[in-house]
């Protein structure tokens, strides 16, 4: 048994319907104008201008009606796109291969920026770094992660950062940017910046620890007139995959606890990290001491922190 599917105009399927009468018996399924029953084939057509050819010989009766195709709804599905997404996975190899890797820090502490960091890892360097105990830094205590940046920058392994500093997240998010657009535009921005600095520095791939889908990203990245970079793959978990992401989350982190220094300093609290209850306490604490407009300085405004902290004042 075969099967043809076709897109017609309304009015071909309304000729189709009069051409048919005499064999429309079966109550049309749902979403159906009719269905007909020759001894060729079984036509069902839909309101959607899809037509389905199924049975014994459907191309018979599909070739009565193929020279009204229509051609202009026959827009591609966007499988294209869909392939794409499984693309963005990155081959094996490459994680023993030189790339690129970008990681952000910071997006769920109410406190303090969004850093982000991308760094270029070649080949040889890979076992080195492993051994020095470059890894996920969500894995390593405040301490390794200082003492293993410094080590990073030692070794001369390039790399970029970037940080969003509190003020311009708060008035980004006001803009209506999502924090996923943000970290979109952060790992856009840090992978140009390293790549400018390493030239023409050869590389096979560069990896983005996930967080959002890949297509997502691209359309983050496209409404600010920016698009991918050749070779740009995506994964979840990758600092535990990628030495160049866990590179990325080293240095990221690294800058995000340095960032904390500095604002505890300015705003005359020690801030915590994170977004518990505790956090709460604190800000209740600098609302009621200090007022609320400090918070636009050091704070994620928006994080439902903010709320619970005002009750609390
Ligand atoms: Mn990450």
């Amino acid at each position: 048994m075969g099967q043809a599917v076709q897109t017609f105009k309304k009015e071909t399927i309304q000729k189709m319907k009069h051409y048919y009468k005499q064999v429309i018996n079966d109550k049309p399924p749902a979403g159906a104008v009719f269905r007909a029953r020759t001894d060729n084939a079984v036509i069902t057509a839909y309101n959607s201008g899809k037509v389905l050819f199924q049975g014994s010989n459907p191309e018979i009766e599909y070739k009565k009606w193929s020279n009204d195709v229509n051609t202009t709804n026959q827009k591609r599905k966007p499988i294209a796109k869909q392939s794409n997404i499984t693309n963005f996975h990155p081959p094996q190899t490459l994680f023993t291969e030189t790339h690129i890797g970008s990681d952000e820090s910071g997006t769920g502490d109410y406190f303090g920026p969004v850093t982000t960091s991308a760094a270029y890892i070649n080949k040889e360097q890979i076992a080195e770094l492993k051994k020095l105990g470059i890894t996920d830094s969500k894995q390593i205590t405040d301490q390794n992660v200082m003492y293993l940046s410094n080590e990073l920058a030692k070794l001369n392994i390039p790399s970029s950062l970037i940080v969003l500093h509190n003020e311009k997240y708060n008035s980004l998010q006001k803009q209506g940017w999502s924090q996923g657009k943000m970290k979109a535009m952060l790992h856009h921005h840090a992978i140009n910046k390293l790549l400018t600095k390493i030239k023409n520095r050869p590389y096979d791939g560069i990896l983005i620890d996930q967080f959002c889908q890949p297509d997502l990203y691209v359309r983050y990245i496209a409404s600010e007139n920016e698009s991918l970079p050749d070779k740009t793959f995506f994964m979840t978990k990758a600092e535990s995959y990628s030495i160049a992401v866990a590179a990325g989350s080293v240095i990221a982190r690294a800058s995000f606890l340095n960032e904390m220094d500095k604002l505890s300093a300015q705003v005359g609290y020690s801030l915590l990290k994170g977004a518990s209850q505790h956090v709460d306490a604190l800000i209740a604490q600098i609302i009621r001491e200090q007022g609320e407009a400090i918070l636009n300085t050091c704070a994620k405004l928006h994080f439902a922190n903010t709320k619970k902290a005002r009750k609390l004042v």
